[in-house]
């Protein structure tokens, strides 16, 4: 018999997924030696790695998404016309119902919704105000003429903010900036909820509320980045008060009622492996924008999309708004993160929907911010476990097109994101050691040199080598 006391229950009840398991898809794990090798082969760039040669894939939570039963039996329901697909017409008719949207037409993801919008919007020397830049967003943007100006609040730049709404908009900025380019130079306000780039921080609905009516008065439409939209509902349902009791489906829809229209990427909250979407309510707008999706994407009943995706994409949306699925999606990042927490590892906080963030400058305060301190970081992360995660910090943000220059941001980030109703809180506490792992070795880390720099967005395909 052994002497130690039993150990204390937790105090709070818990939770499990609301589902269960029906198929299964096998992991391989590679060697250490092995893994060495692979990520040095990749240019210490875990965007070119092998899927295969990873264990736990956290890169990103962009289409990697299990669909349930009732989205596989809506693909076998595909409607493959060319025009007019019975698919489109449900995708639709499940947008205006949940999101309130008029005017809808599908893209291939949710860039090509942002490239039409950008270029039936902008014209050359426009600004484009947003709470916070995202790199495919600020790319068309820009590529249209417009210049992209930052009006998050400060709290979004500082990873140890305990700020529940850290996505919000500095609404005074906003308003001096419209005092200062005219509102005439500024053809909308982007809003993304939540913000990717600030860690999956919310915005409260009273700040949506606050750049409604100063937008409004100075006759500026609002579009919303709405690709994890439902996410950012439900941190309004569980921060803001008198939120408490409504669904989330509810609070998205009066979210969305603030804006004019959105883009959107079907394969973050909508739980498909691909597709997106353009919603707009001015009809003039959206005459313009499926005319262009004709030369872009294909016909606007189909947008680049299989009849078969828009269904799953369609029943992906009503299956998004359920409150006992966001409870287990946000809870299940919020384990992961919360124990790092407790073990003392630098997150980003509060944790945000759809990822859990670790702050590199904390982890490696010896390397400068040009030695890539953050995709070093994901490297040593593959290297110890196989979790391949993603760099968010000096790499992804680019250059300066004016300057040149490397856009330095204030947070230098490595983003471990949780793909929808596919690990278990097993894979959960393997990826939390290796982290704790990584973390205790920090004191000898190496930088990184880059060796290959390609022209546009080159997080995704940059190469590097690690210094002496
Ligand atoms: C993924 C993403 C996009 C782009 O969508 P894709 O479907 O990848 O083209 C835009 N904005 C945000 C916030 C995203 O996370």
């Amino acid at each position: 018999m052994s002497n130690t006391p039993p150990s204390p229950r937790p105090a709070k009840r818990s939770w499990a997924e609301p589902w269960k398991v029906k198929m299964v898809e096998p992991l391989k794990t590679l060697t250490a030696a092995q893994r060495s090798q692979a990520i040095r082969d990749a240019g210490y760039n875990t965007f070119l790695l092998k899927s295969d040669d990873c264990y736990i894939d956290l890169l990103t939570d962009s289409g990697t998404s299990a669909m349930s039963d009732w989205q596989w039996a809506g693909m076998m329901l595909g409607d493959e016309a060319y025009a007019g697909s019975r698919n489109f017409y449900n995708l639709e008719a499940a947008i205006q119902k949940y999101y309130g949207y008029k005017y809808i037409t599908p893209t291939h993801q949710g860039r090509g919704a942002e490239n039409i919008l950008s270029q039936i919007c902008i014209k050359p020397g426009d600004t484009v105000p947003g709470n916070m830049y995202f790199t495919t967003t600020r790319h068309h943007q820009e590529a249209a003429g417009g210049t992209f100006v930052d009006i998050v609040i400060p709290e979004a730049h500082d990873p140890k903010s305990e700020h529940p709404f850290k996505g919000n908009v500095d609404v005074k900025a906003l308003e001096a900036l419209i005092e200062k380019v005219g509102a005439k130079k500024i053809p909308y306000v982007c809003v993304a909820a939540t913000v990717n780039m600030a860690g999956g921080q919310p915005i409260s609905m009273e700040n949506m509320r606050a750049v409604r009516a100063l937008t409004s008065k100075h006759g500026i439409n609002i579009f919303l980045d709405a690709t994890r939209a439902v996410e950012n509902a439900w941190f309004i349902k569980q921060r803001e008060p008198g939120y408490e009791k409504k669904s989330v489906a509810e609070i998205l829809l009066e979210f969305c009622n603030l804006s004019d229209g959105c883009t959107m990427s079907g394969k973050k909250d909508a739980l498909v492996n691909i597709g997106g979407w353009l919603a707009l309510n001015d009809r003039g707008l959206y005459d313009e924008a499926s005319n262009l999706v004709v030369v872009y994407e294909g016909l606007h009943t189909y947008g680049g999309m299989a009849g078969r995706d828009m269904e799953a994409m369609a029943r992906g949306i009503v299956e998004s708004v359920q409150d006992d699925h966001m409870r287990a999606r946000i809870g299940q990042v919020e384990y992961l993160g919360e124990k790092l927490h407790s073990w003392g590892v630098p997150v980003v906080r509060p944790i945000g929907g759809h990822a859990v963030y670790l702050d590199a400058k904390a982890f490696y305060p010896h390397l400068k911010q040009d030695q890539f301190p953050a995709q070093a970081l994901a490297a040593y992360l593959y290297e110890d476990s196989g979790v391949r995660a993603m760099e968010r910090g000096i790499v992804s943000a680019g250059r300066s097109k004016t300057t040149g220059e490397h856009y330095y941001p204030k947070l230098e980030l490595v983003r471990l994101t949780i793909p929808r109703r596919v690990y278990t809180q097993a894979h959960m506490d393997v990826t939390a050691e290796s982290v704790a792992a990584v973390w205790d070795a920090r004191a000898t880390a190496k930088g990184l040199k880059m060796i290959y720099e390609p022209k546009y967005l080159r997080f995704f395909q940059a190469k590097f080598e690690q210094l002496g």
